[in-house]
């Protein structure tokens, strides 16, 4: 039984091999991104194996589909890339990795905050040139900050905890509430309340239709002057280019993003060497208040055993049409 992989690094390969020696499939590994270039090359495989920028439109899918692929795999969470409807019309099973460790991107999260906030990545490179300078290292409190956490799903569950934990005043918004978190102290706010009233906002809900450019030209005006907006959800849950102009009038006080809109292009490749044409990720790497990151919020050790785990699971239950693990991987 053959698995075909897209967007392989590796990493995948490494924790995939491992965790294969207890299912046995034949893994096919690709390291391109899988688009309609290369779909046609998928051959003898019951199923695919894509990552978060592979584009599993109706026309790739169409093509999975007459080639007998029966499952498409995702191995990450969000799962915006993939044409749901067509799918389903063609048969499809999509699963994918829930809850590989919402700890890991809650974490990363605050490594972000920290470091906006403490300039360590600043300071690390300037003690190595021998300026042992504090000037422009200036950083606050986190203690009695006001965090606002849009999207209380695993991710941000798991990030209100830690924030309360830091004695940060949480207030979050999301579609439904979760009463563990009103009880240990969270306060849920309308929305325009939670982005009018934090110093720091961090977004965790998926990228929709209605979450689209929920960060603005017209909340950006609402926020604080002086902001931090983290975003280590998905890239178009931010207008890059109103993020910029927010910046620019320096009412955004700090940006730290893990993932960006335009990301399909540049994140998971070393383009050191590339010329970059992307002129707004190139404009907000010019601002010292920016930190960007390329989609690592999940890149743990024990995240990628348990992607390998779920994912190798989830295609052996779908063949063998035994009851899966854990029922919420199939979308
Ligand atoms: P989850 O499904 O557990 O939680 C999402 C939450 O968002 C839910 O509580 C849902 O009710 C809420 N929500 C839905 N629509 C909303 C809206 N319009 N406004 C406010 N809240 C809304 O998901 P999760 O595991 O917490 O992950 C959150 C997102 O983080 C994923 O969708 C994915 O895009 C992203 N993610 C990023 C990385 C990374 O490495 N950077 C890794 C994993 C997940």
């Amino acid at each position: 039984m053959k698995i075909t992989f897209f967007s392989t690094k590796p990493y995948d390969k490494q924790f995939f091999d491992a965790c294969n020696k207890d299912y046995g499939f034949e893994i096919e590994y690709y390291e391109t991104h899988l688009g309609p270039h290369i779909v046609n090359t998928v051959s003898d495989s019951i199923a695919v194996c894509a990552f978060v920028n592979d584009k599993l439109s109706a026309e790739v899918l169409e093509v999975l589909a007459a080639k007998g692929v029966k499952t498409i795999a995702l191995r990450c969470a969000g799962f915006n890339n993939v044409d749901l409807e067509a799918a389903k019309k063609l048969g499809l099973n999509v699963c994918r990795v829930p809850a590989y460790s919402p700890d890991a991107v809650a974490e990363f999260a605050l490594s972000l905050m920290l470091t906006l906030n403490r300039k360590t990545h600043k300071a690390y490179n300037r003690v190595r040139e021998q300026n042992f300078s504090l000037n422009g290292l200036l950083g606050f409190n986190m203690k009695g900050k006001k965090v606002g956490i849009i999207g209380t799903g695993k991710i941000g569950y798991s990030l209100c905890k830690i924030l309360l934990g830091m004695s940060c005043t949480v207030f979050a918004y999301d579609l439904f509430k979760k009463n563990e978190l009103e009880t240990i102290g969270v306060e849920y706010l309308p929305l325009d309340e939670v982005i009018k009233l934090s110093d720091i906002l961090s977004l965790h809900c998926p990228l929709n239709d209605d979450t689209y450019h929920l960060i603005n030209e017209e909340t950006i005006a609402t926020m604080k002057p002086g902001v931090m907006i983290i975003n280590t959800g998905r890239g178009a849950l931010i207008d890059t280019r109103a993020a910029i102009e927010g910046l620019k009038t320096r009412k955004i006080g700090y940006l730290g993003i893990d993932v960006y809109e335009q990301e399909d292009k540049l994140f998971f490749r070393d383009l050191s060497s590339k010329i970059i044409t992307d002129d707004d990720i190139q404009r907000l790497m010019s601002f010292p208040n920016v930190l960007v990151t390329a989609h690592q919020a999940f890149f743990t050790n024990e995240a990628l055993e348990t992607i390998a785990d779920v994912t190798l699971n989830s295609i052996d239950s779908l063949i063998k049409g035994s009851t899966l693990r854990d029922p919420s991987v199939l979308l």
